[in-house]
């Protein structure tokens, strides 16, 4: 059975965060290991870092990954924004290693300057340097399949491939899929014919031993839009099919499947507040998965 969970927030501290996926019945979660708008996070407290993996390893909760801030920019030409971008996803990897996570769930980048390839390249260098810079670590780079927004990369399962080749194919860098950021980007999932040939296309190109996280998220935008829109499971363009065909797929039984569908608008929740949204979504994935039973 794939595990199955969602993005939880850190508000009142990390062990927070694990509270928070207890009462949601999270088998697998993902959270902000600092600010995502802010270049510098707090630092964080010997104390509070312990706390959160006792809590962790009790809740059964894994694995866990966090999500890169998202100023980060590893395809920009610019320096100053290219060496901040770099000190940044280094800091990302250092709390996620610090707290025994996964991997960081990573933007890939947009090119500001020459092509694409040029981009590609920037973003693969920057990476290799951060991983021998920790040679020793485990915490793993999860490149995220993006929407195409703009001129972002990784909206292409060949953009992908580049940048794990461009990198040798390091044993720490590994894929995100969004489905969202799939139907947005142009790749139709909806029909059982799409899925397959979409699926057929990513195991050749980039290969099902790269795939480490999936987002499940439906979309409010529709096939080959470019637009980034996150919406309720099966309320989108997406509709209940392609979240029943990945749940019960086999080739992703080991897969962690997040979502980061909207929440609950309102006062700030305590951690032990239920997300009647989240509840909903993941009962909703949890029903599709029974369903072929
Ligand atoms: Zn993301
Ligand atoms: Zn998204």
């Amino acid at each position: 059975m794939p595990r199955i969970g969602a993005h939880m927030s850190v508000a009142g501290g990390l062990p927070r965060a694990v509270e928070r996926g207890i009462v949601h019945g999270c088998e697998t979660m993902q959270i902000f290991a600092k600010n995502a708008n802010q270049w510098r996070g707090r630092e964080l407290p010997r104390e509070e870092i312990r706390e959160f993996r006792t809590a962790l390893d009790a809740s059964g909760i894994a694995p866990v990954v966090s999500h890169a801030s998202y100023l980060i920019n590893l395809a920009t030409t610019v320096p100053a924004l290219r060496a901040q971008s770099i000190e940044a996803m280094g800091d990302e990897l250092d709390r996620a290693e610090a707290l025994g996570l996964l991997g960081v769930v990573l933007h890939p980048g947009c090119y500001t300057r020459g092509t694409e390839a040029d981009g590609l390249v920037l973003i693969a260098d920057a990476l290799v340097a951060l991983l021998r810079a920790r040679r020793r670590g485990k915490t793993m780079v999860l490149l995220e399949h993006t929407a195409g927004q703009g001129t972002s990369l990784g909206a292409t399962f060949e953009h992908l491939a580049s940048i794990i080749a461009a990198m040798h194919d390091h044993p720490r860098v590994g894929v995100c899929l969004d489905t969202c950021h799939l139907l947005a980007s142009g790749y139709d999932i909806c029909s059982a014919e799409g899925y397959a040939r979409t699926f057929t296309r990513f195991g050749r190109l980039v290969g099902f031993d790269r795939l480490k996280v999936f987002h499940l998220n439906d979309s409010k935008k529709p096939l080959g839009s470019r637009v980034d829109r996150h919406e309720h499971i099966g309320q989108g363009c997406l509709g209940l099919e392609p979240f029943r065909r990945i749940v019960n797929d086999r080739r992703f039984r080991g897969v962690p499947m997040l979502l980061e569908t909207p929440k609950e608008e309102g006062p700030a929740k305590g951690p032990l507040d239920v997300d009647r949204f989240d509840e909903r979504n993941l009962r909703i994935l949890r029903d599709l998965l029974s369903a072929r039973r």
